[in-house]
């Protein structure tokens, strides 16, 4: 009878020992953190879309930059040569200062182009900060959802380390063969594998047993295993 009495113990702590185990596998912390990665993944993807504009738009802007240089340059030569007396033809001199006012008008164009680029180019600056700054605040967060989430994982592995000790502290005072189809039962049913019988009533599946059932179980001897005919759990009685 003794050793039907610590099946019951050791069903308690099983039982407890899976709703750690539960409980700990499902901790709020734990969607918190996978939703706040699919964030910060989210945030990474809108990063490199945005950068990848920004650095188009720093492309175009040095582009711009060394082509109204080049312009300045070459006008300013034009300017040196038409002013260094090796020149003399009017005719000539006119169409210098002409094809000098075309280079000066197209070096500010290119540089009007290259100020609207280059307000593009902040503006997507300032998209990239907001969106790196974002990322830095979901990372903090994080680590706190991380540390609460570490800290209750602690909590339930102490008690769970209880529960285990308790299990382990009853296995020798347990027959083999009992144990065994203790386990068996435990698998099939949902980790019930031994119940008490109360009245007519099986505790595990909380189904009534008939009558003459109750009663045979009732008259067995006491180191005789009964199981419940519903759901198969050993009967401790
Ligand atoms: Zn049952």
């Amino acid at each position: 009878m003794a050793s039907f009495d610590d099946l019951l113990t050791l069903q308690h702590h099983d039982s407890a020992a899976d709703r750690l185990r539960h409980r700990r596998a499902t901790l709020p912390e734990r969607a918190e953190l996978e939703s706040k990665r699919a964030a910060y993944d989210d945030l990474g993807r809108q990063l490199a879309d945005v950068t990848e504009r920004r650095d188009a738009e720093l492309r175009e802007e040095r582009r711009l930059d060394d082509e109204v240089r080049s312009l300045e340059a070459k006008a300013k030569a034009e300017d040196s040569r038409m002013y260094s007396g090796t020149i003399s033809s009017p005719r000539e001199l006119q169409a210098m200062q002409a094809d000098i006012d075309q280079l000066k008008r197209q070096a500010r164009e290119r540089e009007d182009e290259e100020l609207e680029v280059l307000m593009r180019r902040e503006a997507l600056d300032a998209e990239v900060a907001e969106l790196e700054a974002a990322q830095a605040r979901l990372v903090a967060e994080m680590e706190t959802t991380m540390a609460a989430l570490e800290k209750q994982v602690a909590e339930i592995d102490a008690e769970l380390a209880v529960e285990e000790g308790g299990r382990a502290a009853l296995l020798p005072s347990i027959p083999e063969a009992t144990l065994r189809l203790y386990e068996q039962v435990r698998t099939a049913n949902r980790g019930v594998g031994a119940a008490r019988l109360v009245g007519m009533n099986c505790q595990a599946c909380h189904l009534a047993l008939p009558a003459t059932e109750v009663d045979r179980i009732r008259h067995l001897p006491p180191d005789t295993l009964a199981r419940c005919e519903h759901c198969g759990a050993i009967l401790v009685r």
